[in-house]
């Protein structure tokens, strides 16, 4: 154990995601009971190089384990991605007397942090916090299962007016270059198809699973697009879809930023507390450079490096699932 740590910083970075306030809170709060000062930095990189600092304790977090967003606030700062602009911000943690800091954020915001440390020898644990699930070192991310959970009660909703209309709703989920989300909630919600960045897919074998599902005798379906997927966008798929069946009732639905936002998830509000814990204790056992995950069930450290060049790998089992299932 370390004492070398006394005063930690910590921000959210890159895209917010739901848990987020829940991760801040876990780390102010075990900051304050292994008595470590704690200062959040508001706005991510570009509040650092600002030096929009805030002194925090327990009472400053309280009541926002159940709100979604970051009341610190995030950002994407250009000028971080310079040496100038890490200059800046390591001047400002040395005149702050902040000895390490946390980043609560996705690969963009650890790539940044790791540049920190390599070329000033800032002490940082990551907590990936973002809801695409595509951080490798952790089975799930911060604010992923309210994103599934969220995205979910909107395709169902969907479903309830594709049915009454018997339309084919292509429904794009977020995800960037992953399929976790789009993967789970089109099996969750009974999707016809689902089509996903790993996943090489064709139109020839979308029409042909929207031809015997109506031939069997469906009269409405629902197709999950991953926003990353490779066939063209959602709108494309539909225009395709719709030349080649020109009787059908096509729709498109984007689903956008709405998965970003709503309160945390139980399942992510404990995984925030979790990790939010394990990088205090990280930093005081002398860790650095790592990420906080959890891989089946239990807490591990994984460094940067390789958290940053892997990817989290999708179960492609579950394909299979959804293709049996959507007979
Ligand atoms: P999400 O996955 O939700 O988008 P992220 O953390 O990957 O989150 P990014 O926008 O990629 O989001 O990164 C957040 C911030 O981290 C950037 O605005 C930038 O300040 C910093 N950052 C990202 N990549 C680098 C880099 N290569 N060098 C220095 N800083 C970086």
């Amino acid at each position: 154990m370390t004492d070398a740590i006394k005063r930690v910083g910590v921000m959210t970075s890159g895209g917010d995601a739901p848990g987020m306030n829940a991760a801040l809170r876990a780390v102010v709060r075990s900051c304050e009971y292994y008595g470590i000062e704690c200062v959040a930095i508001r706005g991510g990189y570009q509040g650092l190089i600002e030096e929009d600092l805030i002194t925090m304790g327990a009472r400053s977090v309280k009541n926002i384990i159940n709100r979604g967003g970051t009341v610190i606030k995030t950002a994407r700062s250009k000028e971080f991605r310079t040496e100038e602009g890490r200059v800046k911000a390591a001047k400002v943690l040395e005149k702050n007397k902040i000895d390490a800091l946390v980043v609560i954020g996705g690969d963009g915001s650890f790539t940044g942090g790791l540049k920190l440390y390599e070329e000033h020898n800032i002490p940082f644990i990551g907590v990936p916090g973002t809801i695409d699930n595509d951080i490798f070192g952790t089975d799930f991310t911060i604010g992923y299962d309210t994103a599934l959970n969220t995205a979910l009660q909107c395709i169902d909703k969907i479903r309830d007016t594709a049915t009454s209309h018997n339309r084919v709703f292509f429904v794009e989920v977020m995800g960037r270059d992953a399929g976790f989300i789009a993967l789970n909630t089109g099996i969750a919600s009974g999707a016809q198809d689902i089509l996903i960045p790993e996943q090489k897919d064709s139109l020839e074998s979308l029409f042909k699973s929207l031809e015997v599902s109506h031939k069997s005798g469906k009269t409405s379906s629902i197709v999950v697009v991953s926003e990353g997927e490779e066939l063209g966008g959602v709108y494309d798929l539909a225009k395709a879809t719709q030349e080649k069946f020109i009787d059908y009732d096509i729709r498109v639905t984007v689903l956008g930023h709405v998965q970003r936002g709503g309160d945390p998830s139980c399942a992510d509000r404990v995984l925030a507390s979790r990790l939010g814990v394990a990088a205090v204790e990280g930093l005081r056992e002398g860790r650095n450079a790592v990420m906080a995950g959890i891989r089946s069930g239990k807490v591990v450290y994984t460094p940067i490096a390789e958290a940053i060049k892997k990817h989290n790998e999708i179960d492609l089992e579950l394909i299979k699932i959804a293709e049996i299932l959507a007979i």
